[in-house]
């Protein structure tokens, strides 16, 4: 195998008659650097990632999945998974390596009855909602529509409705797997425990996700939302309140506060667009005349800017968060945990985002507790802390260094006043020279992870990913 220029870079050359053969054994297609689908297929989310990968398996099933894991183990390639790829660091996607593009495999199939439903690994939040909304029913999946479920799932999935029905891996009954040796494994509570376990937050090192079973719950499809933006200057008063009201909510209430400014995006007038606000999103998970009583301390803290919450379908929450993070822009995201929003935590939130380089970035307080981690033991490190803290650079021009310094520094601010752990989701577009994601998202659980690892995948075949490594078993 040789290296070889494409016009828009370097990618790997393979032999023809192999790449042929995958090509026949495979129901789905190939997209090689020549193909037409190719710019498409090595997009993602982050408009700071640009990588070439050298094949892209286009699969459709199970079996797929298995020819392409032995295809580049045979070839010496990099294995990357691709689901919705919307990590921001672009795992999704590998350079010269083999990417396994799950996005035909996107099926999703409901049962009332059971309250279960059944969902392809190229399935985003908003084709499970489509499903099982019909039914005024729903899973946890991330706040934002477009985001793929098998990357979000996997780290933990936290979504809309976490303080009522936990995360997404609580709702997970159990998970379809081809393992690195190519073979299709089940993984629950009764079959093949340990990796069951560890796939709950463990991610993609564990082998390719073909099929998840999730519960179902009652939710909506009408919610009551909370939707308002404060001015900048009142967002300390909006923070101490924010605080003492989340400490005492009921668990039906989940609530995001983002202290940055207000978007760019229908319904906010335009004259609002970009002013330097502190805004809290919700949802009530229940009876929305309780919601809206339940809301009402959060929506009088100051005049608003804006004040959008209302009773709307619970699908629509999720467009807002697909249209608040568009494709394309650049991003680094960085996340923390903490047990309390102490006075220092507080000072650091109102400090920091009166630093941003970048009108957009912002910082986000996501209160956690309620019933998060009902479901069965699972590797996923953080579910008794109170709060997850995201810092988020987001911008379109050119203040790249800034704003990753900023989050940097941001982060490094919020962990001097004990925050700790990190979010597999949300843990930044580089990693220097001082950091290990690996140590701040698995925490206490990495030791058995490392020991699952090296029982599944030995050789780490799956390293695109906050990596385990085998030999740390
Ligand atoms: C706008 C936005 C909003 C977000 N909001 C939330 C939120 O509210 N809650 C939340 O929990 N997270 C949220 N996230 C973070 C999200 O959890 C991660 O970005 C996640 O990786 C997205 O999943 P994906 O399938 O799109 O990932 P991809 O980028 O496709 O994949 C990321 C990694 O997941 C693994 N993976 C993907 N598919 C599989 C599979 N089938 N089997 C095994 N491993 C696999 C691989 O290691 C892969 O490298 C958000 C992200 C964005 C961009």
């Amino acid at each position: 195998m040789s290296a070889r220029k494409h016009p828009l870079g370097t990618v790997a050359e393979l032999d023809e008659q192999d790449i042929k053969d995958f090509d026949e054994n495979l129901r789905g297609d190939l997209i090689l650097p020549d193909s037409d689908e190719y710019e498409d297929a090595r997009n993602v989310w982050n408009g700071l990632i640009n990588k070439y990968p050298a094949v892209i398996a286009r699969v459709k099933g199970a079996t797929d999945v298995s020819h392409a894991v032995q295809f580049a183990r045979d070839n010496g390639l990099e294995l990357s998974i691709r689901g919705g790829a919307h990590h921001q660091a672009g795992s999704a996607i590998v350079n010269q390596g083999l990417v396994i593009d799950l996005a035909d495999m996107d099926s999703v199939h409901v049962d009332p009855e059971q309250k279960v439903a059944r969902v392809g690994p190229g399935a985003r939040a908003e084709d499970v909602l489509a499903e099982t909304q019909k039914h005024g029913l729903a899973t946890p999946t991330g706040s934002a529509g477009d985001v793929g479920i098998p990357g979000s799932t996997l780290g933990g999935g936290i979504g809309w409705i976490r303080r009522k029905h936990g995360l997404g891996i609580d709702a997970l009954r159990s998970v379809e797997i081809v393992t690195p040796d190519g073979e299709l494994r089940k993984a629950s509570p009764d079959h093949n425990e340990a990796l069951f376990w560890a796939v709950r937050g463990g991610g993609g090192n564990f082998g390719v996700v073909t099929n998840f079973e999730f519960e179902l719950y009652e939710v909506g499809p009408m919610v009551q939302s909370l939707g308002i933006f404060y001015p900048a200057d009142v967002a300390e008063d909006v923070l101490a309140t924010f605080r003492e009201v989340m400490t005492d909510a009921p668990a039906e209430l989940t609530t995001i506060l983002i202290n940055g400014h207000v978007p760019n995006l229908p319904p906010m007038p335009d004259e609002l667009a970009g002013t330097d606000a502190v805004g809290i999103l919700g949802c009530y998970a229940g009876d929305p005349k309780e919601g809206a009583e339940a809301i009402a301390p959060l929506r009088d803290i100051a005049d608003p800017l804006i004040d959008m919450s209302d009773v709307m379908p619970y699908e629509m929450l999720h467009d807002l968060g697909t249209q608040m993070y568009p494709w394309g822009r650049k991003y680094t995201h960085r996340s923390v945990f903490v047990d309390e929003l102490t006075d220092d935590i507080h000072d650091t939130v109102l400090e920091q985002t009166e630093a941003v380089p970048t009108p957009m970035a912002a910082i986000g307080v996501w209160p956690l507790g309620g019933n998060i981690g009902h479901g069965p033991d699972a590797a996923y490190a953080w579910d008794d802390k109170q709060y997850m803290i995201t810092i988020e650079g987001n911008w379109e021009e050119f203040q790249n260094q800034s704003t990753l310094d900023w989050a940097v520094e941001t982060e490094r601010q919020l962990r001097r006043e004990g925050a700790e752990g990190a979010y597999a989701g949300f843990t930044g577009v580089e990693e220097r020279e001082w950091e290990d994601w690996t140590k701040q998202v698995y925490g206490d659980s990495y030791e058995r992870l490392a020991k699952a690892k090296a029982a599944y995948d030995p050789d780490n075949v799956f390293s695109q990913n906050v990596n385990i490594d085998p030999d740390d078993a």
